[in-house]
């Protein structure tokens, strides 16, 4: 799996896909870029965009995440 790290914090707007490296030809898998929080509002940085709707901040903020899954809720 490729993966992307995070650029300099924009407002969301911002969008790059994320390409399976290991599928011939490279495909799509998902799109990483920064979002806001659908309950907090806050600027996060989110690995799929599609499916990652809530913060899952690290260093001790609080977060609107709490289960450690891919669902996003
Ligand atoms: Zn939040």
């Amino acid at each position: 799996m490729g993966s992307l790290s995070a650029w300099a914090q924009d407002d969301g707007t911002r969008r790059e896909p994320v390409l399976d490296a290991d599928h011939k030809p490279p495909r799509v898998v998902r799109c990483a870029g920064w979002r806001k929080c659908m309950r907090c509002g806050r600027l996060f940085w989110s690995d799929d965009v599609q499916r990652l709707h809530l913060c899952a901040w690290n260093g001790g903020n609080p977060e609107c995440r709490t289960r450690n899954d891919d669902d996003g809720i």
